[in-house]
C-alpha cells in the first residue's frame, strides 16, 4: 500500500519538493556554470591552436588566459636544455625580457620529481617552497593555484601555471578534467610551434659548417638593407673565399677540405658579434652581415677574421701543420653611389664587396680590400 502524501514526512508538507526543487537548480545552475567553463575553456583551446608561430603563442597563454580566466597570474616555464627555443625566439626577434612570466628551465628533473611519475594537474593553496620555482621571483605570487605539466610522449617539456588570488578558485577537489585537456592542448601547441622553428632552422642552415645558408643570407640582406636604407644607419658585406682551396682539397682529400671549411667557419663566427650574421655562400666561399657597423670598424673586424686564420696554422693529425688564408671583400651601404630602390641597393651592395674580393685576390691574396678604395 502506497503512503498518503505527506503521511511520514516529519518536516511538513511541502518541504521535500522545496528540498528537491532547490537541489534540482542546484545541479541546473551547475551545469550551465560547467558549460560556460567548457565554452571558456574550447574558445581558449581554438586561440591556442590558431597562434601563427612563437610570438602569438606566448601571448595567448600568458596574457589571453589571464583574461579569458580572470587569473591573477599566469606564467609559462619551458625545459630548454639547448637553448633551441631561446634562439628560436631570438630568430624570430621575441625578446624574452619582454615577457617576465616565461621562463626557461634548463633540464626535466626539477619538474620531474615535482609532478611525479603520472603528471597530472596539481590545484590547492600557493605554497612558495613547492612552487616557487614554478612562478618569477619578483612579481607578485598568487594565493592559490592550478599547476598544468605539459608533457609530451612522456617527457615533461614545461608547465603552464595559473594563479588566482581567490582562495577558493582552485580548490583540491575541483574536477581538473578541463585542465587537463587544457594542458595536452597548449603542450601539443608548444612542442609544433618548437618543430617548425625548428625546421625552419634546418632550411637555413648550412649542413656541412652550422652556420647560415646562402638561402637565409639572401633573406637577411634583403631585411637589413631595407633597414639600412630607412634608418640611414650603416650596413657593411663581407665577402670570405679561402685561398687555393683546391689545393688544400687536392693535397690532403676532400674529408680535410670538409674540416678546414668547419674550422674556418668557426673562427670567422668567434671574431663576430651576436647581431652579425655569416652565411656559408657558396664552395668555400662565406658571406657576413655587419649591421650599425661603419667601415672602418668592419675593415678592423674583417682584418682580424683574416689574421684569426693566418696566424694559427690548422693542426691536422701526426703533426702536419697546414696553412690557410683567407681573401676578404668588403662593401657599405651608405657609401654607394646612386642607390635607387632596395633591390638595386642589395645588388650593388653585393657586386661591390664581390669586386673587392677580386682585387685581393688579384693583389696576392690574404688580405682585405674595401670597395670604396678601388677607382671606377
Ligand atoms: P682562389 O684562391 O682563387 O679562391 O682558389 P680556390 O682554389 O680556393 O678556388 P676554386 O674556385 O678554384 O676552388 C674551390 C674549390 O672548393 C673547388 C671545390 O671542389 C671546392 N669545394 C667546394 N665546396 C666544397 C665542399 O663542400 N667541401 C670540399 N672539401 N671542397 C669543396
Ligand atoms: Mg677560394
Ligand atoms: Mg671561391
Amino acid at each position: 500500500m502506497r503512503e498518503p502524501p505527506g503521511a511520514s514526512a516529519t518536516s511538513g508538507p511541502g518541504s521535500a519538493d522545496r528540498d528537491s526543487r532547490e537541489s534540482l537548480e542546484a545541479l541546473i545552475a551547475r551545469a550551465r556554470e560547467n558549460e560556460r567553463s567548457l565554452r571558456r575553456f574550447q574558445q581558449q583551446e581554438l586561440r591556442v591552436i590558431a597562434a601563427n608561430g612563437f610570438r602569438e603563442l606566448i601571448e595567448t597563454l600568458l596574457f589571453q588566459h589571464r583574461k579569458t580566466f580572470g587569473l591573477d597570474s599566469v606564467a609559462l616555464a619551458l625545459v630548454d636544455p639547448e637553448y633551441e627555443i631561446r634562439r628560436a625566439l631570438e630568430a624570430a626577434k621575441v625578446e624574452v625580457g619582454d615577457y617576465p612570466d616565461l621562463m626557461f628551465m634548463q633540464n626535466d628533473l626539477r619538474l620531474s620529481a615535482f609532478y611525479g611519475g603520472v603528471p597530472r594537474p596539481l590545484l590547492g593553496k600557493f605554497d612558495p617552497a613547492k612552487h616557487g620555482f614554478l612562478f618569477p621571483r619578483n612579481l607578485p605570487l598568487p594565493g592559490n593555484v592550478a599547476l598544468l605539466p605539459l608533457a609530451r610522449h612522456g617527457r615533461l617539456i614545461g608547465s603552464l601555471n595559473l594563479g588566482s588570488n581567490d582562495q577558493n578558485r582552485f580548490t583540491r577537489d575541483l574536477a581538473t578534467d578541463f585542465l587537463e585537456h587544457l594542458g595536452a592542448v597548449v603542450t601539443v601547441c608548444v612542442d609544433n610551434v618548437c618543430i617548425t622553428e625548428r625546421l625552419k632552422n634546418i632550411s637555413l642552415t648550412d649542413p656541412l659548417t652550422g652556420v647560415h645558408n646562402r638561402r637565409y643570407f639572401d633573406e637577411r640582406l634583403r631585411e637589413e638593407t631595407g633597414l639600412g636604407l630607412r634608418r640611414r644607419s650603416p650596413l657593411v658585406c663581407l665577402l670570405l673565399d679561402i685561398d687555393h682551396f683546391k689545393r688544400i682539397n687536392d693535397g690532403h682529400g676532400h674529408q680535410v677540405g670538409d674540416w678546414v671549411l668547419r674550422e674556418v667557419a668557426g673562427r670567422i663566427k668567434s671574431q663576430l658579434r651576436l647581431s652579425d650574421s655569416l652565411s656559408r655562400y657558396g664552395g668555400e666561399e662565406f658571406a657576413a652581415l655587419l649591421s650599425g657597423t661603419d667601415e672602418p670598424q668592419a675593415m678592423a673586424i674583417a682584418e682580424r677574421i683574416r689574421r684569426s686564420i693566418a696566424d694559427r696554422p690548422f693542426e691536422l693529425p701526426e703533426q702536419v701543420s697546414l696553412p690557410v688564408t683567407l681573401s676578404v671583400g668588403l662593401a657599405a651601404l651608405p657609401s654607394l653611389p646612386g642607390t635607387r630602390g632596395l633591390d638595386a641597393a642589395m645588388r650593388e651592395l653585393v657586386e661591390a664587396a664581390d669586386r673587392a674580393l677580386y682585387r685581393a685576390k688579384d693583389g696576392g691574396r690574404n688580405r682585405v680590400v674595401s670597395a670604396s678604395t678601388l677607382s671606377g
